[in-house]
């Protein structure tokens, strides 16, 4: 039952906000939208915040096209914890009185409907990886925090203690809106930390998702800090994942059928016949996923073998699947009856993200496809001619090469629709000529005095 207009307004004083919010996202998920004061919330209800698409990166409208129109979703109603006087509401886009079709969260909902029809609901835990750092006076950026330069800073209690100004007042937020925080830890790279909250179902968690970076992003500043969710910063340090922890339980009895008491273990990693189609599913559209999931220039830098202070990247390589192991895309961690989706960064759109990996599992699993065998070994520790011998495929090199894979894969358009797929590919490849036209300082170095 939804909550009448008066009674959600009562509510909203009651609490002591003053405007609220109707935030909906834009291409690369950033959360976008106009202040309304509370004794206009039953307009706003209504979806009187107009916008022009056109405004907004990657939003397929013209300029002289019809505004859309921002419909709250009233069950994601929540009090900002970094500003009480704000309240926000994820938000839908309408266009003529209908849902807009290249609006991010609704390509999610179409998505969540079809496993509806079979009889699923996606269960989604998105791990958050990001840094913290502060502006430098040469216009840079710095450690956040003098210790936070140890040469093994990973898992130490004493970078994360020095900071938890800052992340202990984040992972208190979470908590204030019931997200159920169950760990927290100084990630890998100096400046790097991680919060790990509860699933939910997809839809709520990509709401979570840029709602965190939103906040996360606001908490730091209060502090004089500033936190990136660029995926990889330093050439040197690990990158920030957003692992996706993904399955599917059964829309009635919510039982997850990628758990063992729920049928057969196909290939003994933990996980059921189902989850093993899902998984294949995955693997088949993994290109084309790549460049939703790890949607930018630098995200193709974090998905390397090499390149951080341990030695290994944590990050994954090939298409492939296996046990409770990291050097795979597609892990299956030893609990949770779950399949972890590596290849993701802390920058995706998680609508987008989770719309295009629910869909080539489902097909997966419409079609009953066969991953084949696991794999146990230290992926790492092939090479890349190793690797093609044994058929598995490598994660797109780049940017350019993912985007040729989304384009080419006849399910980016079925889950985009037209107009959002065309305009991804327009604008992720103006991106990447961007990118590749530009003459670095690397080359420079390199050839100028070389030759
Ligand atoms: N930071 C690693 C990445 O880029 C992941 C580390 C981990 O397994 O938590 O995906
Ligand atoms: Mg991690
Ligand atoms: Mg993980």
């Amino acid at each position: 039952v939804q909550p009448s207009a008066e009674s959600l307004k009562q509510t909203l004083r009651d609490k002591g906000v003053k405007y609220a919010l109707a935030g909906y996202v834009d291409i690369h998920g950033i959360i976008k939208g106009k202040f309304v004061p509370v004794d206009h919330l039953d307009r706003m209800l209504k979806g009187s915040e107009l916008f022009t698409g056109a405004a907004l990166d990657g939003v397929p409208q013209e300029i002289s096209d019809n505004e859309v129109a921002a419909m709250p979703d009233t069950a994601t109603l929540t009090q900002c914890p970094w500003n009480p006087d704000l309240a926000w509401f994820a938000s839908d886009l309408y266009l003529d009185g209908a849902p807009f079709e290249a609006c991010s969260r609704n390509i999610l909902k179409r998505q969540v409907a079809d496993a509806a029809d079979m009889g699923y609901k996606f269960n989604l835990g998105i791990e958050t990886e990001f840094f913290l750092f502060k502006d430098s006076a040469d216009g840079g950026f710095e450690p956040i925090s003098a210790r936070d330069t140890l040469a093994k800073p990973c898992y130490d209690p004493r970078t994360l203690g020095d900071n938890m100004h800052i992340v202990g007042e984040l992972v208190e937020a979470m908590n204030s809106m019931g997200w159920d925080v169950y760990s927290f830890d100084h990630e890998d790279a100096n400046g790097q930390f991680e919060t790990d909250f509860t699933y939910t179902d997809a839809l709520g968690m990509a709401d979570r998702l840029v709602f965190f970076r939103l906040m996360a992003g606001e908490i730091a500043r209060k502090h004089g800090a500033f936190a990136s969710f660029m995926p990889k910063p330093s050439a040197t340090r690990t990158g920030s994942g957003a692992h996706y922890n993904m399955s599917l339980a059964d829309l009635e009895t919510g039982k997850n059928l990628f758990d063992t008491a729920n049928g057969e273990d196909t290939y003994g990693c933990g996980v059921t016949a189902m989850a093993y189609h899902f998984i294949a599913g995955v693997m088949k559209h993994a290109k084309a996923i790549s460049a939703v999931i790890a949607p930018t220039v630098n995200s193709y830098k974090r998905l390397v073998r090499k390149g951080s202070m341990s030695g290994s990247t944590w990050a994954p390589v090939f298409v492939c699947y296996g046990n409770n192991n990291r050097t795979n895309m597609l892990r299956i961690p030893s609990q949770g009856a779950r399949v972890e989706c590596r290849a993701a960064d802390i920058a995706c759109n998680p609508y987008l993200g989770s719309a295009m990996i629910l869909a080539a599992g489902l097909e997966g699993i419409r079609e009953a496809m066969d991953p084949g065998q696991p794999h146990r070994e230290n992926m790492y520790s092939y090479t890349d001619q190793e690797v093609r011998d044994m058929n598995i495929e490598m994660l797109p090199q780049n940017l350019g090469e993912a985007i040729d894979a989304f384009e080419a894969d006849p399910l980016s358009r079925l889950v985009f629709g037209d107009a959002m797929f065309e305009s991804f590919v327009q604008y992720k490849r103006e991106e990447w000529t961007s990118y590749h036209t530009h003459v670095s300082d690397w080359e420079l170095s390199r050839y100028l005095k070389f030759f």
